[in-house]
């Protein structure tokens, strides 16, 4: 998966309504766009909303902001813009991922409708590959390349919610704030934080603040 940062100036959107119904403010230009370190690309999805558990800022409220973050994910190879329906759907399918991996951390299960909404997308539009057998050329099943790459996501929230042992490493990150679910490393030490660079450093700033008062 790329990492690339897309500059501020091609994700500016105006303030939207969110998903769940509040107002979104508008990621500053300033702040690094697009993190990629939850572990999994449909944890990263999730993360598109920054600051869930506070100011819930929207990065990819817009067309053109769907078709960046898509971009700097490597599912997308050209600048393909997704049509409004498809900005819904990718839209909705986020928000049936952040619903199942939050209820799984709280100790829940996903509910039946966001399961049904990610095999949906992935039955529609996850790759289907078929070689011919005479010149063994791949043949692609008909689908634009937003499709694919929304399919291609709903694989893997699968993939993540299907195995028991990725299951039992979804984690909350440690700063209220934030509230991103990411993966804590097989195997290593237990991660506090989504990414120690942001949000560690943002609550050891906050701790400091709240000791030097
Ligand atoms: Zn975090």
């Amino acid at each position: 998966m790329g990492r690339r940062r897309v500059k501020g100036r091609d994700l500016h959107c105006n303030r939207i309504v969110g998903y769940n119904g509040t107002t979104l403010s508008t990621a500053p230009s300033s702040a690094p766009q697009f993190p990629f370190h939850h572990g999994r690309v449909a944890l990263s999805f999730v993360g598109t909303v920054g600051d869930r558990g506070s100011v819930a800022t929207e990065r990819i409220g817009t067309p053109g902001a769907l078709r960046a973050w898509l971009l700097a994910a490597g599912l997308i190879a050209e600048a393909a813009t997704p049509a409004p329906a498809q900005l819904r759907r990718a839209l909705a399918l986020r928000e049936a991922i952040a619903r199942a991996v939050r209820a799984l951390v709280a100790g829940g299960a996903p509910g039946e409708l966001d399961v049904d909404l990610i095999n949906g997308v992935a039955r529609r539009w996850a790759p289907r590959l078929s070689l011919d057998p005479r010149t063994l050329t791949v043949a692609h099943a008909t689908r634009t390349p937003i499709e694919t790459a929304l399919g291609r996501i709903a694989v893997d929230a699968i993939e993540l919610l299907g195995d028991p042992e990725e299951r039992s490493r979804l984690r909350t990150c440690g700063l209220d704030a934030c509230g991103a679910i990411f993966l804590t490393p097989a195997g290593r030490r237990e991660r506090r934080w989504c990414s120690m660079e942001r949000c560690g450093n943002r609550a050891k700033v906050t701790s400091f603040r709240t000791r030097s008062r």
